[in-house]
C-alpha cells in the first residue's frame, strides 16, 4: 500500500471528512483492521485565509510548498492538496517535489465524464468558481462546459464557506439558499453540480436535493484510495 501524503488543514473541518473517507475507503476494500497509512501536514489556515483575500498567491504557494515537501520527507508516495482553492497553486507546489499530485479537478472531471456529464454547475469560493484555474482545467483538459452562479450567489455562496462551514456552522437557512443556486444552475441547463469546495458536503448533500451533486471530497479522497492500493 502507498502512503498518502495530504496538505490539510484548509479548513480542519474538511480534513476531518478526507481523513475518513479514505481510512473508510481502505476498510471497506481490505477488511479487518487495514487503515490508510498516510502522512498529514495540516497548516494553520487563518494566514493563509487573510493571504488569499490580498491576493498574495505566491506568499500561499511558498507555505505549502514548504509543508509539500515535509510531506514528501515524511515518507509520502503522492499528493492530495485537501482544498479546491489552493489548485491554484498546484503547479508551483509540484515544481518543488518529486512525487505526484493528485489534481482534484481531474479526479471530478473524470468521475464527471465517466458518468456522461458535459455541463455541470460549479459551487466553490469565488476564487474557484471566477477564476479560471480550475473551470479552465475542465474546459480545456476535459471539454466539460462549466456554468458558474450569478454575482449576487457567487457572494452569498463565498461568504458562507468561509464564515461559516470553515468555522464548523452548519445553518439550515444557508443549506436552503445553496439549495435555491443549485436549482438555478439546472434550470440554466447544467445536468449536475460540482460541490466544488472541500467543506460543502457538509452543509448539502445528495439527499436534500434530486440535481446530481459531485462532492469534490469524497471523490478525490476515492482517487487517493485507489491509487494508494493499485499497483502502479
Ligand atoms: N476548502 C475550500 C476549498 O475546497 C476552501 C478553503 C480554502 O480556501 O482553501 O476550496
Amino acid at each position: 500500500m502507498k502512503t498518502i501524503g495530504m496538505l490539510g488543514g484548509m479548513s480542519w473541518e474538511s480534513t476531518v471528512s478526507y481523513y475518513s473517507a479514505i481510512n473508510q475507503g481502505v476498510k471497506e476494500r481490505l477488511g479487518g483492521l487495514n487503515s490508510a497509512k498516510i502522512c498529514l501536514h495540516s497548516v494553520n489556515f487563518d494566514p493563509i485565509e487573510k493571504l488569499q483575500h490580498q491576493g498574495k498567491w505566491s506568499e500561499t504557494a511558498q507555505l505549502l510548498t514548504e509543508a509539500a515537501m515535509s510531506v514528501q520527507a515524511g515518507g509520502a508516495d503522492f499528493l492530495l492538496i485537501c482544498t479546491n482553492t489552493m489548485h491554484k497553486v498546484a503547479a508551483e507546489i509540484e515544481a518543488h517535489i518529486d512525487i505526484p499530485i493528485l489534481h482534484i479537478a481531474d479526479a471530478t472531471a473524470q468521475q464527471l465524464i465517466k458518468d456522461g456529464v458535459s455541463r455541470v454547475g460549479l459551487l466553490g469560493t469565488r476564487f474557484t468558481m471566477e477564476q479560471d484555474f480550475y473551470r479552465g482545467r475542465l474546459r480545456d483538459n476535459f471539454a466539460i462546459d462549466v456554468l458558474i452562479p450569478d454575482a449576487e450567489q457567487r457572494d452569498i455562496v463565498h461568504q458562507v464557506i468561509y464564515q461559516e462551514l470553515c468555522l464548523g456552522k452548519i445553518n439550515s437557512d444557508s443549506r436552503q439558499q445553496y439549495l435555491t443556486v443549485i436549482e438555478d444552475l439546472q434550470r440554466r441547463g447544467a445536468q449536475a453540480v460540482i460541490l466544488g469546495c472541500t467543506e460543502i458536503a457538509l452543509l448539502v448533500q445528495q439527499a436534500h436535493t434530486a440535481v446530481p451533486l459531485y462532492d469534490t471530497t469524497r471523490i478525490h479522497a476515492e482517487q487517493a484510495v485507489q491509487f494508494a492500493l493499485s499497483e502502479d
